[in-house]
């Protein structure tokens, strides 16, 4: 593997579309592709005493080598000391931090109102002597029950509400008391919101959405400088295993390279179906942190660079939701967002978000917003009584 070394077009002093196609690269090599290829290895020639930079497949591989300093390039720029480690998915670096950094008899803040999952994390949490305390992200509520937390853990935009929290604030709260923080950057993606500059000591992010963006992939990743905590990160990795594959590492990795242009698109047009929504009678409950009288836009505005591409709403009822989904025909009735191709689905039908049986969240893609407006604004008209 020649030329390991990151070449320093990616600092703080270039645009974030340079910076995005250029994070990660090697130094050019010639003869060898810009991007090398995704490294099949489950083991490494390793003669002698087995010291790295890569010995066994569990432990390290140069595509993750390549996808993990471009990533870190992206939520730090032209920061020394920050360390990214790749995952099989966004919960594998979600539990990685939890369980790696809390202890029984340790207390952490959870967002009551975070990703479907993470109830099943606490679940697990509680079983293992951690206490769990909730509280919601709106209105900064998580601060009420800080006292004596050893973690705090911060979701914000909140999937699937849109509720959307101040990071310095929480931090600085949380620091006074000792207390460390993660964010769970997956929605805004660090060209969106970089947690690691607003002070946080984890940003940990499900790649698996718009990060990457084609819908055909998972992976998830933990950035730090914190090098402590960062060493019990990568053991629970080598513990639990929850690697990514060389070809997931490497066509995230080839994925960075849009992310400015599709997190541009994308959340230009989500603001546009926004306000085209805004405007019928039979939504209610609209919410885009982009709408400038969104309840969490202020907070929004003064700590995101992009308002990112879901936009949630309210129909009236379960079955003119499905009569909805049913007639869109731009818009694949699917989980998971953030990919070129626009999504959107009844949230309640999985039953582990508090939301009304006409809640939408939908996902806003990469097609010319006129046709996606024109889908959507159809769709509402076919669907109605
Ligand atoms: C999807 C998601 C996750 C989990 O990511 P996976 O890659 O599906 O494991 C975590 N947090 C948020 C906010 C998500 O949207």
């Amino acid at each position: 593997m020649g030329g390991m070394t990151t070449r320093e077009t990616t600092g703080p002093a270039y645009g974030d579309g340079t910076r995005a196609v250029r994070a990660g690269l090697p130094e050019p090599v010639r003869h060898e592709p810009t991007l090398p290829g995704p490294v099949f290895a489950a083991h490494f020639h390793l003669p002698g005493e087995p010291t790295g930079p890569y010995t066994y497949g569990r432990d390290e591989n140069p595509t993750w080598t390549h996808l993990e300093r471009a990533l870190g390039e992206l939520e730090a720029p032209g920061e020394e000391g920050v360390e990214t480690l790749a995952f099989a998915s966004g919960m594998a670096a979600i539990s990685a931090v939890l369980f790696s950094q809390l202890r029984a008899g340790d207390s952490v803040v959870l967002p009551s109102d975070g990703y479907q999952v993470l109830p099943l994390v606490a679940e697990q949490l509680t079983a293992f002597g951690i206490e769990v305390r909730t509280a919601p992200t709106g209105d900064d509520a998580q601060l009420d029950v800080l006292e004596g937390a050893r973690l705090l853990w911060i979701e914000t935009p909140s999937n699937p509400g849109l509720d959307v929290c101040d990071i310095r604030r929480l931090v600085a709260a949380a620091h006074a008391r000792g207390t460390l923080v993660a964010v769970d950057n997956t929605l805004a993606t660090p060209l969106g919101q970089r947690p690691l500059e607003l002070g946080a000591d984890f940003s940990v992010a499900s790649g698996t959405k718009m990060l990457t963006g084609h819908g055909d992939l998972l992976l998830g990743y933990v950035a730090s400088a914190n090098a402590g905590a960062m060493a019990a990160v990568r053991r629970w990795r080598k513990i639990v295993g929850a690697i990514p594959g060389p070809m997931e590492a490497w066509l995230a990795h080839r994925s960075l390279a849009t992310l400015r242009l599709r997190a541009d698109r994308q959340s230009a047009t989500a603001l546009a179906v926004a306000e085209a929504l805004r405007g019928r009678p039979e939504v209610s409950g609209l919410r885009y942190p982009g709408l400038p009288d969104d309840p969490s836009h202020r907070i929004a505005a003064r700590q995101m660079q992009r308002f990112g591409c879901v936009v949630s709403f309210t129909l009236p009822s379960r079955a003119r939701a499905d009569r909805f989904l049913d007639a869109l025909r731009l818009v694949d009735d699917a989980t998971s967002f953030g990919g070129v191709r626009s999504t959107a689905e009844r949230r309640g039908r999985w039953g582990g978000d508090a939301v009304p049986e006409g809640f939408i969240r939908l996902s806003v893609g990469a097609e010319d917003p006129e046709d996606l407006v024109a889908d959507l604004l159809g769709a509402l008209d076919t669907s109605a009584e």
